[in-house]
């Protein structure tokens, strides 16, 4: 089904003088954004406009309470500069998944990809083209109630704007194992990517940065015995030549990128798998010398290198990225889709479509 989206253009782009290379993350934001109400139980002021301020009341419930929910992903241009998605549906469903947990409306998918095609097409000049650079894009979805009463919000605005960001070379991180403060416990929240998450997870994070580690290792809240996420990252371990990452079972951020991650390994025939990762075993291993990497993954980074990692008094040094071969060969993967330079075989890359109606 196709979606009629009022469209109003920017009378003049703000595109002249932004420049791609020196590009702070999440501050510069290209000349449109899409946006919808729902009201009466229907999603309806289908538009896409310029970008700038909008008002809300006070008494916004989302602001109160937190119905709150958010996606992260990116468009970038292949080498022959024609604009593309990744996965573009597995977040309109991963929206809907956050959607329905937080008591939420869903959001069609068919719209959510419409909305993301029209709105990259006419800001495909904000794409930056060089290689690791992407357009990034944030989806996101809030209860819209002028109301102060717990209780699900009745009218909600959903709303995608995009900016570009450079290539993230991020040095590899130091983390500390988190023995206090939890991200999720399974019954709770944190397979939704729900606002308050964030939130929980800043004074932990700040914690470890005054001691010196640039993240914190999220660990199981019943036992503080298995290890979960990484920041806002999944995790990744590589064991004597083993890749394996964290079992979601309800306390773990079902990341798009650890999805494709375990595709590719499974297609290249390494082994990977996902289970229960005790820190002890962690420890084993790089007492055993078989510790050979540990990375984040999330569309931000797509890889992160993890340097060292500290549990109590343990601090445990991986070997040099030169030496890693996993992660490494993953982002080369990821990106190269990106750029078109490795041939999608899986149907996940997405060409983004001049509008229908515009
Ligand atoms: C978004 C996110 C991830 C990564 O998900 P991607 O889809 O790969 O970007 C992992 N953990 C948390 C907590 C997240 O919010």
């Amino acid at each position: 089904m196709s979606y009629s989206i009022k469209l109003t253009k920017t009378e003049e782009t703000r595109l002249v003088g932004i420049d791609f290379d020196t590009l702070p993350f999440g501050k510069t934001f290209s000349d449109h954004m899409f946006m919808a109400d729902y009201i009466d139980g229907e999603w309806t002021n289908l538009e896409i406009k310029p970008f700038g301020n909008f008002s809300i009341h006070p008494a916004c419930l989302a602001l109160h309470y937190g119905q709150s929910i958010f996606e992260g992903m990116k468009a970038s241009v292949d080498i022959n500069g024609n604009p593309l998605l990744l996965r573009p549906e597995m977040h309109a469903r991963r929206l809907n998944a956050s959607a329905r947990r937080m008591c939420m409306p869903d959001f069609p998918e068919d719209l959510f990809i419409q909305a993301l095609h029209q709105l990259v097409d006419l800001d495909r000049g904000w794409i930056p083209p060089s290689k690791g650079s992407a357009l990034y894009i944030r989806p996101y979805m809030f209860a819209n109630d002028e109301f102060i009463g717990v209780q699900p919000g009745q009218t909600y605005k959903m709303i995608i704007f995009t900016g570009p960001v450079g290539p993230y070379y991020p040095k590899p991180v130091r983390l500390l194992v988190e023995e206090k403060y939890v991200r999720a416990v399974e019954g709770g929240v944190g397979e939704a990517k729900t606002a308050g998450n964030y939130a929980a997870s800043l004074l932990p994070a700040k914690l470890a940065k005054q001691k010196g580690y640039d993240q914190v290792v999220w660990m199981d809240a019943h036992e503080f015995k298995y290890v979960q996420e990484v920041g806002t990252m999944n995790l990744f371990f590589v064991i004597d030549g083993k890749v394996v990452t964290p079992k979601p079972t309800g306390a773990i951020l079902k990341g798009i990128t650890r999805d494709g991650f375990m595709t590719i390994l499974k297609d290249k025939g390494i082994p990977a798998e996902e289970r229960d990762i005790s820190i002890d075993e962690i420890v084993e291993a790089h007492k055993a010398g078989k510790l050979e990497e540990i990375f984040g993954a999330g569309t931000a980074a797509v890889v992160a290198h993890v340097a060292d990692i500290t549990y109590r008094d343990l601090t445990m040094d991986l070997p040099p990225i030169e030496d890693r071969k996993i992660g490494p060969m993953l982002k080369v993967e990821i990106d190269g889709l990106r750029a078109g330079t490795i041939e999608d075989t899986r149907g996940w890359i997405v060409p983004v479509k001049s509008p229908v109606n515009a």
